[in-house]
């Protein structure tokens, strides 16, 4: 079979925006007509993203926090729209400059421009939209099985679920040693500052309670924290309704405990194994908490899936750099130093935008639920209008 490449800057040697049906009306038309309906669905689209973690966290809402949440729930949105609108322009602008469509200017090129809009926003937001694009350029990756060590890992959930021990072990430690920021799903306990009495070794990690305490704290904490995603997602969740049932019977009938399964065990493993492992080798501190990060990451085999894995690694490349940073923060290296200070996150922004909407328009086979789910939010669906028509092409050239 020809390359995808080849047929494609073939088959579309005469077609415009018309007559690839991917929209009726004049490009200018259709840009215009596009931008209130870009708005409605960056807005619904960020809704449980930004407002979910309120629902969440309601005892302990006020007044800023609220602000706060509202105010990075419109950014978001906003910096999407202005993305989406941006690459829905050029689209069309860049066919009207080269005089037709090619296989990388089609949607690759203004994906790529597009994707700077993102520099608008604030550290908040390009830290939520960068994380969100790599892990998605991650998991096409690895669907892609192009070499052998994706092969294994997209074949195997117990290779998937020691890889995820080693990230939560790093992951962890880096947030107890050096203290990083970004979200994980556990945080880390308290660290030890000194170690005191060397004849009667005792767990140091919560001096207000016993280890039995601070165990069943954590897991009740996480076990109804848990419980609320898992709520909330099967309440977000669209269900077939079958005449004879109501559609909330249904939803009710679809409630499944994964996070709630996950995370409970997930601080369960860690607090019991980390003092379990103070108690018994008081000086080893941090082998302790490397060893209990890792033991505990066996949770991903009770519920594992590739967004919580590609997430995870993309985390444990974040902390690695982040601690190569710390690390050498005076060193006097100079080549280091100049390295260190390239911002490789807006660099590989646009390119990571680019990859993800070229694969969601031409070979959406490659892309996870997650990834589609992204593309469409922000830019009301229109990769689906484009995906169609392109597997009509593909359709039509295998035939002649
Ligand atoms: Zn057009
Ligand atoms: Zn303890």
């Amino acid at each position: 079979m020809a390359a995808l490449s080849k047929v494609f800057d073939e088959y579309m040697r005469t077609k415009t925006c018309q007559t690839f049906l991917m929209h009726p009306e004049s490009c200018p038309v259709h840009c215009l007509k596009d931008i209130p309906l870009y708005l409605l669905s960056n807005f619904k689209y960020f809704a449980p993203i930004c407002l979910l973690p309120l629902l969440v966290k309601l005892r302990h809402i006020n007044k800023k926090k609220l602000r706060q949440t509202l105010e990075y729930y419109a950014e978001c949105s906003l910096i999407g729209t202005a993305t989406g609108c941006t690459i829905n322009v050029l689209i069309c602008f860049v066919r009207y400059i080269l005089g037709r469509f090619t296989y990388y200017s089609y949607v690759y090129v203004p994906s790529l421009i597009g994707g700077c809009m993102y520099n608008l926003a604030s550290d908040r937001v390009k830290d939520m939209f960068e994380t969100s694009i790599f892990q998605c350029n991650i998991s096409i990756f690895l669907l892609q099985r192009s070499n052998i060590i994706t092969r294994l890992i997209a074949n195997s959930k117990h290779l998937q679920t020691y890889i995820f021990m080693c990230c939560s072990a790093l992951i962890l430690q880096g947030k107890y040693v050096y203290n990083l920021k970004g979200f994980w799903f556990l945080q880390p306990n308290n660290k030890l500052v000194e170690f005191g009495n060397t004849e009667n070794p005792k767990c140091q990690l919560h001096s207000e309670s016993s280890c039995q305490q601070h165990l069943w704290h954590g897991m009740r904490k996480y076990f109804l924290l848990g419980l609320t995603l898992d709520l909330i997602k099967t309440m977000m969740n669209n269900v077939d309704v079958i005449k004879t049932q109501s559609k909330m019977w249904r939803k009710i009938k679809n409630f499944r405990i994964r996070s709630m399964a996950l995370l409970t065990s997930y601080i369960g493993i860690y607090r019991f194994t980390h003092c379990y492992l103070n108690r018994k080798f008081p000086h080893q501190k941090n082998l302790n908490h490397i060893l209990s990060g890792f033991l505990s990451g066996i949770c991903y085999s009770f519920y594992p899936q590739s967004n919580l894995f590609c997430y995870a690694l993309l985390q444990s490349i974040f902390t690695i750099w982040n601690i190569i940073r710390i690390k050498n923060v005076s060193s006097k290296n100079q080549v280091l130093k100049y390295l260190l200070r390239i911002p490789f996150g807006k660099i590989m922004f646009p390119i990571g935008l680019a990859n993800i909407v070229h694969y969601v328009c031409l070979k959406p086979e490659y892309c996870s639920p997650l990834v589609t789910a992204i593309a469409y939010g922000v830019t009301n669906k229109y990769p689906s209008v484009i995906k169609s028509e392109v597997a009509l092409m593909k359709q039509t050239t295998r035939c002649l």
